[in-house]
């Protein structure tokens, strides 16, 4: 009963700190004024430079919150390999399943960090040539299930033809 009464006024305790002194608060005063003024800016989802376009977050992706987007001037990456287009992430209708990042080949054939993500992407430097020409490390069962999610399969075609 004693110990009862200790735990029920530490409770009430802590609450009051919370509530009067805002303890325990792990939002920062600059970001609780950019949340209250609607300036919060999104992270960036998509790394843009590694991505090679294909397409394939944005066929996995069950809430439609991923569009590709046309590129300016299409951009040769690898010999027959042209990046045409890079996705946009909306925000507001993803659902964080992550099989964008799943899906991402970059991710799945090299087996390096995903180039899109529902969280902040940072700064990837990844060599799109050089990640190309290392073997890959995945079983063919496992490339066939991510060859359905792909617009443009020629890089499972390099594969192929570099195993033959
Ligand atoms: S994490 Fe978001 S953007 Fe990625 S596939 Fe899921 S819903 Fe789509
Ligand atoms: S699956 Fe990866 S490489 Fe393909 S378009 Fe999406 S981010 Fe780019």
């Amino acid at each position: 009963m004693k110990n009862l009464l200790r735990i029920l006024l530490e409770g009430a305790y802590t609450n009051i700190k919370r509530i009067f002194f805002a303890a325990d608060r792990v939002t920062d005063m600059e970001l609780r004024k950019k949340i209250l003024t609607g300036k919060v800016e999104p992270t960036p989802k998509v790394a843009e430079t590694p991505c090679i376009g294909c397409g394939g977050c944005s066929n996995a992706c069950p809430t439609g919150a991923i569009q590709m987007k046309d590129l300016e001037e299409p951009i040769e990456i690898a010999e027959g390999l042209i990046k045409r287009q890079i996705p946009t992430l909306d925000s507001e209708k993803c659902v964080y399943c992550y099989y964008c990042h799943d899906f991402c080949p970059l991710y799945a054939l090299f087996g390096e960090p995903g180039t899109i993500h529902p969280n902040d992407v940072g700064i990837v430097e990844f060599d799109v040539k050089e990640a190309i020409e290392k073997p890959v490390k995945i079983p063919e069962e496992k490339l066939k299930f991510i060859t359905q999610f792909l617009s443009d399969k020629s890089i499972i075609e390099r594969e192929k033809t570099s195993r033959e």
